[in-house]
């Protein structure tokens, strides 16, 4: 299988460090407020990720953190907490919101049905494995103290700029001066944040005598650290985590442990609502409650997400995610079908599916060839499955089941079709539609679905 490699810029055959298992890592969404659609898109295609390791035939060790600690409003290390926000906001405790925000979120994960992580690790459980992290970093002279934090000095750390293809000369000339004169690099980040006289942080721990918090970047090279080991074979994320979190993440992990962190990075692009970026201020934050209200389900916006590539920008409008709903309900009337006694043998079909998907994760290349083959075919139990498992578009169990007595006559009909005979064919055909069910004669065979 191949996958596109940011480390390299290239694409490149895919095969694990461990024969039969591949280590994942994705970072997780920071647990301050709903997350909107846009937000669910990568985890989608991390999933379809998952899934195509899977069909070759590896088991997916797969973690997922959850931000609950740290993160602040800008991705630098200034700004207001994004934890100490939703809580003014909400006027509920930290705590309380990452444990709101943080159900919420595994809610819709779950109705997008994903499959489950192998681990669900919150950041605030890490804290003696981030100070432990911490104090290896400083062992080997990596950190320097300031009054805002422990700070990584970038500059020890030579390859620093390499994942990112990151100007530090640019970086440093167009710095601007920042609340921290203390930092030595514009680049430089904290791994620890000392809480300052009068600040107002309520996840706090004791470290050195003093109270502090980790910084954002910490978690994920605790938890890979702890839960995977590295190296692990692949790690995902937003492509807006490539010039900082990602980077900085490789700086702590690969500074403190001396090992390659991971052998492929996979970063998804953003999506924009009807043309727009996705903002508060246009309208246009969109939950799965929206989607709801205007008919559409997860499993339809998984659907919209998955006709595109996880490398590609994407335009997101009501109009494209009613195709993809109509895309659905075709391929749940073909597996509607399987009950039928003539089922064709559809490994080429699969073989030519599990080829695109292979091709760095073309799903949408596998769908072309899906809808060659609807209207041809008549699929059986396992190929089904086969979709459902590819996909997880829960395709089996979302298709109707039709009486027994409509399977009869669909099928006499098919028949009389064959036989030419079209007044018989007709007949049966205003029986059964008479029972809400409308019959699709397309040229190379017929299709049914429940009327809309
Ligand atoms: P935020 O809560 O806004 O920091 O978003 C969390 C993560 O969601 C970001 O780091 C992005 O990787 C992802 N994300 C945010 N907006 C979008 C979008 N419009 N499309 C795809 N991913 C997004
Ligand atoms: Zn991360």
């Amino acid at each position: 299988m191949k996958l596109y490699n940011t480390l390299t810029r290239r694409v490149e055959e895919f095969s694990p460090i461990n024969p039969k298992r591949v280590k994942v890592y994705t970072c997780g969404p920071t647990v301050y407020s709903f997350a909107h659609i846009g937000n669910f898109t990568c985890y989608i295609y991390w999933d379809l990720l998952v899934r195509t390791l899977r069909l070759n035939g590896w088991s997916v060790d797969r973690v997922l953190n959850i931000t609950d600690v740290g993160h602040l409003a800008s991705d630098a290390d200034d700004g207001e907490d994004k934890m100490e926000k939703g809580a003014k906001r909400d006027g509920k405790t930290v705590w309380e919101v990452a444990e709101m925000y943080m159900n919420d979120y595994l809610n819709n994960f779950r109705a997008l049905n994903m499959v489950e992580p192998t681990d669900i690790c919150r950041a605030t459980d890490y804290i003696k494995e981030d100070i432990a992290l911490v104090n290896e970093l400083d062992k080997k002279g990596f950190l320097y103290d300031t009054t805002d934090g422990l700070y990584f000095d970038t500059s020890k750390f030579p390859t620093y700029a390499d994942f990112a293809r990151l100007d530090l000369e640019h970086l440093k000339a167009g710095a601007r001066v920042e609340f921290s004169s203390e930092k030595r690099n514009p680049s430089d980040f904290a791994v620890w944040k000392w809480i300052r006289d009068g600040e107002d942080h309520a996840m706090q721990w004791e470290y050195r005598g003093r109270m502090g918090y980790p910084g954002w970047h910490l978690e994920c090279s605790t938890i890979i650290h702890e839960k995977l080991g590295e190296p692990i074979d692949i790690h995902c994320g937003g492509i807006d985590h490539i010039p900082v979190h990602h980077t900085n993440e490789i700086a702590q992990t690969e500074g403190a442990f001396g090992k390659k962190m991971s052998n492929f990075w996979l970063h998804n692009n953003f999506i924009t609502i009807e043309g727009q970026k996705i903002s508060k201020s246009l309208g246009n934050v969109y939950m799965f409650n929206d989607l709801a209200e205007k008919g559409y389900s997860h499993m339809d916006y998984k659907m919209w997400v998955l006709q595109g590539h996880f490398q590609s920008e994407r335009n997101f409008s009501f109009e494209d995610i009613a195709a993809a709903k109509q895309r659905l309900l075709n391929y749940r009337n073909f597996a509607a079908l399987r009950w039928q006694k003539d089922a064709t043998d559809m490994n080429d079909i699969r073989d030519v599916i599990k080829t695109q998907l292979d091709n760095n994760l073309n799903s949408a290349g596998a769908f072309a060839e899906l809808d060659k083959s609807i209207s041809k075919n008549v699929p059986d139990d396992a190929f089904v499955k086969f979709l459902d498992d590819a996909f997880g578009l829960m395709i089996e169990e979302t298709t109707p089941d039709i009486p027994n007595e409509l399977k009869q006559k669909i099928s006499d009909r098919i028949q009389a079709k064959k036989d030419k005979d079209y007044v018989k064919a007709d007949a049966l055909r205003d029986e059964i539609e008479a029972k809400g069910i409308t019959l699709l004669d397309g040229a190379d065979g017929v299709i049914w679905q429940y009327a809309k």
